[in-house]
């Protein structure tokens, strides 16, 4: 039942002690990038002083701006030739975050995954087909990695060709896998279209769901569809990526691997630690990472932490599905996009005005990104032809930094409605 029945349910003081050591540890390793030397020296940290996990609270606080602004080595931990591999997080074509592995960094993380695997009942004699992209996003490496070691025959489809996927899937009798929840519920009229029922003719017992927000509801009507169970399955890139936090087989909240991160739940307002059981947001602190360690880092995730104990027996705590974002990213296929991104584009292209709202909708479970612009009074009233010329440039734009094709509508100057006070530059109309 257990991958590790002794870390897994492992005594609750037993585990805190475990992580107070590997925090020390995990201090001194990060007092070495250029990064953490500068802050620690900034705020007078001396790291020695770190002897609870209350002092955790002392300890700076990590944030995405911070990772861009080293990018890309500042936050190194060990020497470059110490590296194996680099990923980033998922989103942009610029310069996005990226992270850095060394082998013992990928091997902790590849038996997260096959641990959290494991947990929900996928063994050796399974065939786990993987949905995801592979490439820099960890959603594909990883996994595969992870399924490898717990010894499955490993299908690395990748993300796309949804007829081709049914096809491997009914070919080598898929008993696992791992797909973005809105490509979940797009592949249900895929199946449909090709008059293949998945829970008559596919073995598939369960799906590993994540990389994006989904409601209790959505997962209800993706096990219902398949006839399989989807166990939630959350990760970041900064901390590996999938395999941070896992559903159990008791599907009531996500256990977050302690012995590998230190999670607190903050008011990201006053930023202070709330109490467990409080909704906030998560921060996370690597504990066996060496290439490069974060510490307190403010993953934006909203969530609380379910006290009490699990009934699978498992001692790390668990935290509810997440409840949105604390920043304005938006996810969209499983791609993060800050507003911000789109307004620099729109803003470098001539004959754009000044205002533009995005607008994400969902029809037949395929999600789509509508973005309207404003367009300056002369090429408003100029030629149509002109005007198409410019809402195509916006729309190749758009796709090569955010990844995702949106649909542009252009309209008139001033048309769209000002806000009075924060500009409301999105309109998330996804139902679950
Ligand atoms: P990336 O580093 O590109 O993989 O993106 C990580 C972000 O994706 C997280 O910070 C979350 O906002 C989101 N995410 C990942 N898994 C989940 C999940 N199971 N539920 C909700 N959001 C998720
Ligand atoms: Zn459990």
């Amino acid at each position: 039942m257990y991958w590790e029945k002794d870390i897994e349910t492992m005594d609750r003081g037993k585990l805190e002690a475990l992580q107070l050591s590997r925090l020390k540890e995990t201090l001194e390793k990060a007092g070495k990038s250029p990064y953490y030397t500068k802050v620690f020296k900034d705020c007078g940290l001396d790291v020695h002083q770190i002897n609870t996990l209350e002092d955790v609270e002392k300890l700076p606080l990590t944030t995405k701006d911070d990772l861009r602004e080293q990018w890309p080595y500042g936050f190194l931990a060990c020497g470059k030739e110490d590296l194996v591999r680099m990923h980033s997080s998922s989103g942009t074509t610029g310069r996005a975050i990226v992270v850095f592995h060394t082998k013992n960094d990928i091997d902790q993380w590849t038996n997260l995954l096959a641990r959290s695997m494991y947990m929900t009942g996928m063994r050796k004699s399974d065939v786990f087909q993987n949905l995801m992209t592979y490439g820099l996003f960890t959603g594909g490496l990883g996994f595969h990695y992870g399924a490898e070691k717990l010894g499955a025959l490993v299908i690395p489809a990748s993300a796309g060709n949804s007829k081709r996927q049914i096809q491997l899937m009914i070919d080598f009798d898929t008993t696992y896998i791992h797909i973005i929840p809105s490509y979940a519920l797009h592949l249900t009229s895929v199946f449909e279209e090709m008059k293949v029922d998945p829970r008559k003719d596919t073995k598939i017992k369960g799906a590993f769901v994540g990389a994006e927000p989904h409601s209790e509801k959505m997962r209800l009507i993706i096990e219902d569809f398949y006839g399989f169970k989807a166990y939630n399955s959350y990760g970041l890139s900064e901390m590996c990526g999938p395999g941070v936090a896992f559903e159990c087989p008791c599907q009531n909240g996500l256990h977050v691997w302690e012995d590998n991160f230190i999670m607190e739940i903050i008011d990201p307002v006053s930023l202070r630690r709330v109490p467990d059981g409080e909704e906030g947001e998560l921060v996370m602190t690597t504990l066996l990472r060496e290439g490069m360690p974060i510490i307190r880092y403010r993953t934006r995730d909203l969530t609380r932490i379910i006290p009490g104990p699990c009934e699978c027996g498992r001692t790390h705590r668990r935290i509810e599905r997440i409840k949105g974002r604390s920043d304005d990213m938006i996810i969209i296929k499983g791609v993060n996009i800050f507003p911000i991104q789109i307004e620099r584009k729109l803003m470098g292209i001539p004959g754009v005005g000044t205002n533009y709202l995005i607008i994400l909708e969902r029809e037949d479970f395929n999600d789509t990104m509508i973005v309207k612009v404003e367009v300056q009074k002369e090429f408003f009233l100029g030629n149509l032809k002109q005007l198409e010329n410019l809402r195509r440039r916006i729309v190749e734009e758009l796709k090569s930094d955010i990844l995702i094709t949106p649909k542009v509508d252009l309209v008139g100057p001033d048309s769209l409605d000002k806000s009075e006070g924060k500009a409301v530059r999105v309109k998330d109309n996804r139902k679950d």
